[in-house]
Formats: structure tokens, sequence, C-alpha cells
């Protein structure tokens, strides 16, 4: 605590990302990184990319890249916002859509999200000042959205939900949209995961105005170095993030980030071998823990949340460690016994798979 912070630093608790360990023969399962290389085509552009007009500012309205993902999402330039990684459009969501104003009732003045869920959004909440409520999960971990229709701030959730991995029903998002929609209020739906089985809601942003899907390149374009992110919803929702990125930085993404995110939103079709393989390497781990015992939830991400029978998360975690695999561990109450593993390559997932019928024998 130092006496020069003001009470807003005093008081944050910031998120903490996953460990990125300098030791590369450490096997990396922890934070969802895509095992494969981004496409070539995304090289070569940012390799042109790095010539004599780095002295020049990049363009702040990302007008390459907007035109490209307009083209790919047969939606208008205007229902696209472009950012430095999806975290950055998420705090811009969360400082641009919900407010905690003195005049509404109290359950009218919160953010919704679910109590297991990505643990950024408590942390943007409290950096806005923004009062939010934890709607607990579903039974079998899911995501029920009839339990986020009443009055509120607005709603935030991903699609799949993460760390669980367990996909939405794009028929309930919609309902849920409708429903906030009459109380004007925006339901943002974090689609980081999408393309590894999630129906995607970006073709329903013309019917719902309300509804703000944010994208990652750091999972499925395979450019977590990178640091680029999308938003595609109305104009209007769009106009609003647009509001607070000039009130913060105009240019949020470089000339290299700029020139990468446009290769990567038009090579759909190396992008597809790619993450079919994740998801085929994911189905196979799956049914390979299963069969020994293991709980694993149904994922449609590039990742999996598993629970070994008769040992704690934790010290699932420290063996799996002292034998070179990295994972992530939630010191949370209900999942603090779940690891989520992250889908490597199929030589990967094999190490940890023989850590896994290892650690059966042991127990
Ligand atoms: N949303 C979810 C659900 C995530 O897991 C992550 C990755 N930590 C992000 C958003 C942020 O992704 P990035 O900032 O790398 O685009």
């Amino acid at each position: 605590m130092s006496k020069y912070w003001n009470s807003r630093v005093k008081n944050i608790i910031p998120y903490v990302p996953g460990e990125q360990p300098g030791d590369r023969k450490i096997i990396k399962l922890n934070t969802n990184e895509n095992p494969y290389p981004p496409s070539p085509k995304v090289i070569e552009d940012m390799q042109n990319a790095l010539n004599a007009d780095l002295r020049l500012y990049p363009d702040p309205d990302c007008i390459m890249f907007r035109e490209a993902a307009s083209l790919r999402y047969n939606v208008k330039l205007n229902q696209v916002f472009a950012g430095n990684g999806s975290d950055e459009i998420l705090a811009f969501a969360f400082g641009a859509f919900f407010e905690k104003s003195a005049e509404k009732k109290e359950g009218e003045r919160q953010v919704l999200f679910p109590d297991i869920t990505y643990s950024f959004y408590p942390v943007y909440a409290d950096l806005w000042d923004i009062a939010f409520r934890k709607i607990p999960l579903a039974y079998d971990f899911s995501i029920n959205c009839s339990d986020y229709k009443m009055p509120c701030a607005g709603v935030v959730f991903p699609n799949p939900n993460a760390p669980t991995g367990i996909p939405v029903p794009l028929a309930d998002i919609l309902s849920l949209a409708g429903y906030l929609e009459e109380q004007s209020r925006v339901l943002v739906v974090d689609e980081a995961y999408s393309a590894f089985g999630s129906e995607s809601a970006i073709p329903y942003i013309e019917k719902h105005p309300n509804l703000l899907i944010v994208h990652t390149m750091s999972k499925s374009a395979s450019l977590a170095g990178m640091r680029f992110g999308y938003a595609i919803g109305s104009g209007e929702l769009i106009e609003g993030l647009c509001r607070i990125r000039d009130s913060f930085n105009s240019y949020t993404v470089d000339r290299i980030a700029l020139a990468g995110a446009a290769a990567a939103i038009k090579d759909t079709v190396y992008y597809e071998m790619i993450n079919s393989r994740v998801i085929a390497t994911r189905e196979r781990t799956s049914e390979e823990l299963r069969s020994i015992g293991f709980d694993v939830l149904p994922s449609a991400s590039n990742f999996i949340f598993i629970k070994a029978p008769g040992i704690t998360g934790l010290s699932f975690f420290k063996f799996l460690r002292d034998r070179g695999i990295l994972v992530r561990h939630f010191n949370k109450e209900i999942i603090e016994d779940f690891l989520r593993v992250s889908i490597g390559t199929d030589e990967e997932m094999d190490k940890f798979l023989e850590c896994c019928r290892e650690i059966r024998r042991k127990s």
C-alpha cells in the first residue's frame, strides 16, 4: 500500500493472469493459447508492415481490419470495433454500457454475470464502480439464461462459458437479449472461444441492437502474443465503445497488429483446419479421461474442465507441475477440485494423459 495511491487503486483487486513460464520445456496448458502457429499469411503481412511507415501513427479507425471483418460476418463497417485484445474491449463495454445510478433501485443498478465465469468481469465492475450480482450456475454447471431475466444494469457472460467450457444455447441468448431490450439494457456475449464449437450470435445483431459480441484473436487465431480483439454490434453500441476509447487512447491497435488481424480474419481455410484439429484432440482427450474415471464437463472450447477422482484439485495441479505440465487451478469454492486444461498438440495431450493414468493408479 502506498501513500501515493488514490482510493480507487487501494481498493481494486487486480486480475491475475495465468503464468508465462520462461522454461521452454514445460508443457504449457494453462492459458488456452492455440498449440498451432498463426496462418503463414498473417506472418507475411506483419513482416511487410515492418517498414518506414512505422514513423506514422496507425489508422485510429482500423479500417483495413473492419472492412475485412464486415465482409466475413456480413455486417456493416460501423458495426465492427477493433481493440487491443478483447480484455480491453470488455473493459470499455463495462465503462460504456453499465451504470450505477443513484436514482435506480438496488437490483437495477447491478450488472449480472455467472458466479463461475471469467474472473476479469468483477475486476472491471469494481474499476468502473459498477455494482454487480453473481448468478449461480445450474446444478450441471451450465448457464441458465432465464435466471438473468430480472431488473438489472445489464448482463455479461462468455459463450462457451469459461472455465467450464459449456456452451449456452443460442435460442436462450436471443430470448434474453429480447427481454433486456425491453428494459434498454445491454447483453455482452464474450465469444472468446466460440470458434471451438458454440454457435455465434453475430447474425442476430441487426435484430437485437442491445447485443454486443466480443471476439479475440488470442485463441482461435493463434495470436495471443499480438494482442487483438474485436466486437460486433449495432452502430450505437460500437459508437459507445469508440467514445470510451477516444477518451483514453485513440491508437490502441498498432500498424503491425492491424496488418496481422486483417490477414487472420480473411484466412478462414487455415484457421478452420487448425481449430478442427484442436476440437478432435479435445474430444479424444475427454473420452480417454472419462474412460479412466475422471469427471470432464462437456466442452465446446479449446480447454476442458476436469476433476480427478480421490484427489484435491491442488494436489492434482502440483502432481502435474512436478512432471512439467502446467495447467490452471482456481482456488475458489465449488470449483476448487477442478483443473482447467488447455488443449495442446496430440503429443502434449498424450503426455498429459500418461500423467492422469499414473495418478489414477496411485489414488
Ligand atoms: N474472455 C475470456 C472468457 C477469456 O478467457 C479471455 C482470455 N483470458 C479473454 C476474454 C481475453 O482475451 P484477450 O484479451 O487475449 O483477447
